[in-house]
């Protein structure tokens, strides 16, 4: 399978529009609540979008947690104590400047905008003030400030609270990471691009924890080891790259920074951010908790804090990104396929069967190749409209290969699978069928 390096779109401009639409006509991303008009910010996943998540999902912990000696994982709560967003900083500053315009009302991100208001197109606006992003709720019965607590904007803080508990019940040694996947909220004033910036949406981060003087070297091996996870995932090299923070842009707790940048198209936009946090967040909860966060080294009989390299990644927006890489349109025939060029080891449905007809004989040996399948791939079965029709839906939804059973099938009991790239259809045995889709897979997915 090879996959073209540049894409066609027909309408470039329009390609986002173009998505939004197939994620709700295939079912990959529906807007919230939207038999009710649907809120700002907030999206469902499909069946299909389910699927592609979930994998994303998956393959983000394989090779952060599972495939790793050094790194163990961890599931905190949303809402935590609300002095670890005093100590972590947040209440005081996680905040975007907001501003408002003076002939519409509308609210909007100060340095979102350039000088015009996107709503009226008035130029003056209010004065800027800090805005805090951070959802508040209540625990408990009584609605007072007492009782006020946040809905977590980022997962990270769980695992440094965490901290001690971890090193404790499993007797980790620096260097070792903890890693956790989970949602996270931001009240975002000028959310937008559709999934890209939402107010509630999924995190996998992870900590990394390093002796001082040895952060530098792990913040270059987890920049790099990041970038490869993208490209292993068969985003086009030429949209992603990894920019620097420069000075003025360094969050308070870093010392050096680094975004994995995708070329949306809206612009070169972060995918993925990977800070040197330092020891700021285990000084800080150690100094507000007042227990002791640091390490001892029984090698070097040293204690220290240690310092913190974190990759921090948007599950929706990595999504987002995958199906805009993936997005192609090429004429067949005069007429326009499209196809999500999707990572076999990403699609949703990675084998469609299908049966040449709805006729009654073929149906009962395509069960049986779906049974004979689904223990092994993603699997759909479809019999539903014509096998073209069939075809370009799977090609729309980027399933790798689709195995069609006709009538010779049930003589020479074999069956033909198509290729969604290269449309190339190949006979195989039904008895090979498992190794033969297994060796494709291997070959696709260049593993
Ligand atoms: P920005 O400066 O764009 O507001 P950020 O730099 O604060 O974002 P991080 O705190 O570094 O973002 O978050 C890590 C990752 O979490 C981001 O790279 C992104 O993939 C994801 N993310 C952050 N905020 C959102 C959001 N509002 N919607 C979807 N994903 C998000």
């Amino acid at each position: 399978m090879t996959i073209p390096a540049q894409r066609n779109v027909a309408e470039p401009d329009k390609l986002i529009e173009t998505l939004v639409s197939l994620a709700k006509r295939r079912g990959f991303i529906f807007p919230s609540s939207e038999i009710y008009g649907g809120i700002n910010a907030i999206y469902d996943f499909g069946p299909l979008g389910v699927a592609l998540k979930h994998n994303i999902r998956n393959l983000w912990w394989r090779q952060m947690v599972e495939l790793r000696h050094d790194i163990v994982g961890l599931e905190s709560s949303i809402i935590m104590a609300p002095r670890v967003w005093e100590a972590s900083g947040h209440v005081a500053g996680f905040t975007d400047p907001l501003v408002e315009c003076k002939n519409c009302h509308q609210r909007f991100r100060e340095d979102h905008l350039e000088g015009v208001c996107p709503n009226c197109g008035h130029r003056e606006f209010s004065e800027s003030r800090q805005f805090n992003l951070m959802f508040k709720t209540f625990l408990g019965p009584v609605e007072d400030s007492a009782a006020q607590v946040f809905l977590r904007p980022e997962t990270a803080q769980g695992m440094f609270v965490q901290f001690q508990n971890v090193l404790n019940s499993t007797r980790k040694r620096i260097p070792f990471g903890i890693a956790q996947q989970g949602r996270s909220f931001r009240n975002e004033i000028s959310p937008g691009n559709y999934i890209f910036r939402l107010r509630e949406f999924e995190q996998q981060e992870m900590e990394f924890f390093v002796k001082p003087g040895t952060d530098d070297e792990w913040l270059d091996y987890w920049k790099q080891a990041r970038l490869d996870w993208y490209l292993a995932l068969g985003v086009r090299p030429q949209k992603l790259r990894l920019r620097a923070h420069g000075p003025d842009e360094l969050a308070h707790y870093a010392k050096a920074a680094f975004d994995v940048e995708y070329e949306f198209p809206f612009g070169w936009q972060e995918l993925e951010g990977i800070a040197n946090r330092t020891d700021f967040d285990l000084r800080q909860h150690s100094e507000y908790s007042g227990k002791d966060l640091s390490y001892f080294d029984e090698e070097t009989k040293e204690r220290y804090l240690p310092y913190v390299i974190e990759p921090a990644m948007g599950v929706d927006r990595c999504l987002f990104t995958l199906m805009i890489d993936a997005y192609d349109e090429e004429e067949v025939r005069g007429e326009t396929r499209v196809v999500l060029r999707f990572h076999p080891s990403v699609a949703p449905i990675q084998v469609a069967v299908l049966p040449l007809s709805k006729n009654e004989k073929l149906l009962p040996a395509s069960r049986e190749v779906e049974e004979l399948l689904r223990p092994h791939f993603r699997i759909e079965y479809d019999e539903t409209q014509s096998i073209g029709r069939r075809y370009r839906r799977h090609d729309e939804i980027g399933t790798p290969f689709a195995v069609t059973v006709d009538f010779d099938s049930l003589e020479d009991q074999a069956v033909t699978i198509r290729e969604r790239d290269s449309m190339e259809q190949v006979r195989v045995a039904i008895a090979e069928l498992v190794p033969a889709l297994t060796e494709k897979f291997r070959a696709a997915s260049g593993t």
